[in-house]
């Protein structure tokens, strides 16, 4: 095997064996990427290489739209890999969304698109990162798995335990905070649910604890390999482009694996040369938990040749902790106070000449309206992306010609309940199910019609 786990801080750079079980670096407690001797690898010419694949249906590493391009995530022998059907989502152009936005809609190579990671089988983007993480837990022997989630980590992780049976999986959600879509999917998944008493980054501080404690082998996003199964939507993306660079790829940002690994794979196509350039990213923060952005934007903290001011950054949790100040947003898929993979994603930052912003709830959930009007719709946490595309083509930062890739994480069926509040205005539902934190207007409301049961009233009612 030529790949190995290494750790992200240059003045330290150990490296382990993949058959190591790790979380951090042993050494400085760093972040791990896993890498790879690509001169000793088997690498294609071009990523069109990559299309010879398509045919082969019977071949699940062939159908897999994350193992189809397993030349770039090397780690795992074929025998090894649990797949189950993954990645086969799909990017497509929007006129509607692409007018919400402010593109130039005319412009023939520009315009807006939306890649719906929303159709991988547990519904969520985070099938791409679980398959290699399942993989690698499969690799070690490991028995039982476990994560920490605000619902779609859980999803995910339970899937693959209850398809494929090769591990029991607990999972740990905060109390109260999670969409009914993804509890109903990790109960029904036959998974141990654990509903911790806190919110999610006490979920995770636990989590960690007892798999440290138990053996228990962890899938949260501080997993390595996670992060190698999530580079391959950035290589679907371009599939779809027939190999082509969008100008942008726009993300939300939670945890921010995605936006690492989006880094780290753009990075690994240009060292391969399977790229000649690499487009800008732009990572999503809700204002309700816009941690990256206050260090990135507000204060100035960069990846720095892998020494970022960790003082802006204690001080800024420090002062965090002491004002009480908890995230609090209804996109609960990005309510996260302290970002695990904050180091990798400022590295993806300035290797894309990246860009962080906040939306409001508001400017969500009139955008996740938008694309379901215009779309396969999306779980609110989601449409931070479209909310952020048209915040930064407002701002004159993506320009209307621009060719935009925004990336819709979750389902429109994940998290019923914000739909339905929305659509109907019903504040007692915002209420009841996600806090007191309604929306002030709905402005791209699509209410449904009382009717009486009457076929003249029926008809009136159609005219109207
Ligand atoms: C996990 C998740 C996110 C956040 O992704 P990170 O990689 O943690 O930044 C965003 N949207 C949805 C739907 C998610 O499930
Ligand atoms: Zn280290």
């Amino acid at each position: 095997m030529h790949a190995y786990q290494h750790c992200i801080n240059p003045l330290c750079g150990a490296t382990f064996d993949v058959a190591d079980v790790l979380t951090s670096c042993p050494d400085c407690g760093n972040l791990l990427d896993i890498d790879y001797d690509w001169d000793k690898l088997p690498v294609p010419k071009s990523m069109r290489d990559f299309e010879a694949r398509w045919s082969n249906r019977r071949n699940p590493l062939d159908v897999s739209g994350v193992w189809r391009f397993r030349d770039l995530l090397p780690f795992a022998r074929d025998e090894d890999i649990v797949t189950i059907g993954e990645g086969q989502t799909i990017l497509q152009r929007s006129e509607a969304v692409g007018r919400y936005v402010g593109m130039n809609t005319a412009a023939s190579t520009g315009g807006l698109y939306l890649q719906y990671e929303g159709l991988n089988p547990s519904g969520s983007f985070k099938d791409n990162g679980m398959t290699a993480a399942s993989t690698h837990a499969h690799m070690v022997g490991a028995k039982m798995a476990a994560c920490a989630s605000t619902g779609n980590t859980s999803a995910s992780l339970a899937i693959y335990a209850s398809t494929k049976q090769l591990f029991k999986v607990v999972v740990f959600v905060g109390s109260g905070k999670i969409a009914y879509g993804k509890l109903s999917q990790a109960l029904d998944y036959n998974a141990q649910t654990l509903q911790v008493l806190g919110d999610f980054d006490d979920a995770l501080n636990r989590v960690r604890e007892v798999s440290g404690e138990c053996g228990i082998y962890l899938c949260n996003s501080v997993n390595p390999f996670r992060l190698e199964g999530q580079k391959t939507i950035m290589y679907r993306v371009l599939e779809s482009l027939n190999w082509e660079v969008p100008d942008w790829i726009v993300v939300p940002g939670g945890n921010l694996g995605n936006s690492s690994s989006f880094g780290k794979a753009f990075g690994e196509l240009m060292r391969l040369g399977l790229i000649d350039r690499i487009p800008r990213l732009a990572v999503i923060n809700a204002a309700g938990a816009n941690t990256l952005y206050q260090l990135v934007e507000e204060r100035n903290v960069a990846w720095n040749a892998g020494q970022p001011d960790d003082d802006i950054i204690d001080t800024f949790y420090a002062d965090m902790d002491r004002d009480n100040r908890k995230a609090s947003t209804l996109a609960s898929a990005i309510e996260i106070n302290r970002p695990v993979n904050l180091k990798k994603c400022l590295r993806a930052i300035e290797l894309c000449d990246g860009i962080v912003r906040d939306v409001t709830d508001q400017e969500m959930l009139d955008a996740k309206a938008q694309v379901g009007a215009g779309g396969f719709g999306c779980e609110p946490a989601s449409a931070a992306s479209v909310a952020g595309a048209k915040k930064l083509r407002a701002e004159g930062i993506i320009a209307p010609s621009d060719r935009v890739v925004c990336i819709l994480t979750g389902h429109q069926l994940k998290d019923p309940d914000a739909t339905v509040a929305y659509h109907s205005g019903d504040k007692a539902l915002f209420e009841a199910k996600l806090g007191t934190r309604g929306v002030e207007t709905a402005a791209y409301a699509n209410s449904p019609t009382v009717v009486e049961n009457n076929l003249q009233k029926i008809i009136e009612a159609l005219k109207a």
